[in-house]
């Protein structure tokens, strides 16, 4: 049995350490506008030059000082002396047969995370993670598992996706979002961002910076567990997409496989989805059902699930169940998958069901890090 915290247990924050490298010199990845000014001016670098590095790390996706050609060569010298451009440091990155790439990521202390590009037809979707492992104990989830944990920093959210740019070579921004291969963000990766909700802020504005990376909010969507009393401020601060872990249309059964819904259940949830700014418009809600075998795949649980969301805009998404090794749980078979998505959308609702990607290399829902702790063990058996 899943035991539910009390809080967001112990969730530490990154250390600041030499990065890696054998000196101190401060990093200027992940700093807000204000603070990267800031930082600068404690330099006795001028406020305009912020808004040149910004460009050139953002924009022009740029990590040699040398390089800065419109910044007089005595200042890129004192700059190199005195800052870096970094990014997390690379453990393996793994290709798909399906074309999905995922990046299991280092950071300064050597804590771990994993970063997935999901490409489609007419998208990149690079799913970012928000902390190492998750507090939470959802019982379908292998990241739930993971007993580390700390809150990712600005730098090492915003690191992820420039990781994943550097990776295919898209830099500087594409100008037409067309042409873009990595077009989309989604918090979907290990961690509940609302736990880490000021650092996730951060992270996000300077992805959606016009100046820089200038990802459209309409682009980026987060995905939470079910954090009520943080839903309205993700409006307030960022209005982005939202998408919700709802998986259950009981709390009875809810309680079991997303335990933080004993603490806000799902009528309370549901509200707070009502109130979303974006439920107002025309943007839809999320609401993420992955479906598992007698658990929650009935056609009774899918007239419930019309019932409930009815009155919200929302859309549905049909995650078949990823098995990980020791999951108490099994997948619904295809016909009951079908079935269910069918009464959903007879009911009105879209219903999609998403085509599990990246299955060979562990990189589909839930399934983060899992490869990595496993191959560490094999290694240590040796
Ligand atoms: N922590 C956030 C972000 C998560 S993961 C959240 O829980 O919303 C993205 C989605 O994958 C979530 O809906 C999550 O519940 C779901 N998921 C987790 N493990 C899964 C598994 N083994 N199979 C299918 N979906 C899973
Ligand atoms: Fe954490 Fe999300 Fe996994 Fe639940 S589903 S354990 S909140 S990452």
């Amino acid at each position: 049995m899943a035991l539910l915290p009390t809080e967001p247990l112990q969730i530490l924050e990154p250390q600041p350490v030499a990065h890696g490298r054998n000196d101190l010199r401060r990093s200027l990845v992940g700093l807000s506008r204000d603070e990267l000014k800031q930082v600068l001016a404690e330099a006795g670098l001028e406020a305009f030059r912020a808004r040149q590095l910004w460009q050139w790390i953002y924009w022009h996706g740029v990590t040699d000082f040398s390089l800065m050609t419109n910044i007089a060569k005595k200042t890129r010298e004192q700059l190199a002396e005195q800052f870096v451009i970094d990014r997390p440091g690379i453990v393996t990155e793994q290709r798909s047969v399906d074309g999905t790439r995922k990046w299991l990521l280092r950071f300064a202390d050597g804590n771990e995370a994993e970063t997935v590009n999901i490409p489609e037809e007419d998208r990149g979707s690079v799913c970012v993670s928000s902390q190492v492992g998750c507090t939470l104990t959802c019982s379908f989830c292998h990241t739930g598992t993971q007993p580390l944990v700390r809150n990712l920093s600005p730098a090492e959210i915003v690191g992820q996706f420039m990781v994943a740019r550097d990776s295919y070579g898209e830099w500087p921004t594409p100008t037409a979002d067309a042409q873009r291969m990595l077009s989309n963000i989604v918090m979907m990766g290990m961690g509940e961002p609302l736990y880490n909700f000021d650092n996730v802020v951060t992270a996000l504005k300077i992805v959606m910076d016009d100046q820089g990376i200038a990802l459209s909010r309409r682009r980026i969507t987060l995905s939470t567990s079910g954090v009520v009393p943080m839903i309205g401020k993700v409006g307030e601060a960022l209005d982005v997409n939202l998408a919700v872990s709802l998986h259950a249309v009981s709390d009875e059964v809810r309680d079991t496989l997303v335990p933080i819904n004993k603490k806000w259940p799902i009528a309370e949830l549901l509200k707070a989805c009502a109130d979303y700014p974006g439920a107002r418009n025309s943007r839809r809600i999320t609401f993420e059902y992955a479906m598992l075998k007698g658990i929650n795949d009935s056609d009774a649980d899918a007239r419930e699930l019309v019932r409930l969301l009815t009155p919200i805009h929302a859309k549905v998404n049909l995650i078949p169940f990823n098995p990980w090794p020791g999951a108490p749980y099994e997948c619904s078979s295809n016909n009951r998958i079908h079935r269910f998505a069918e009464i959903v959308n007879d009911g009105g609702l879209s219903a999609p069901v998403r085509t599990p990607r990246g299955r060979d290399i562990f990189a589909a829902c839930g399934q983060l890090k899992s490869a990595s702790q496993r191959g560490r063990r094999e290694k240590a058996a040796l």
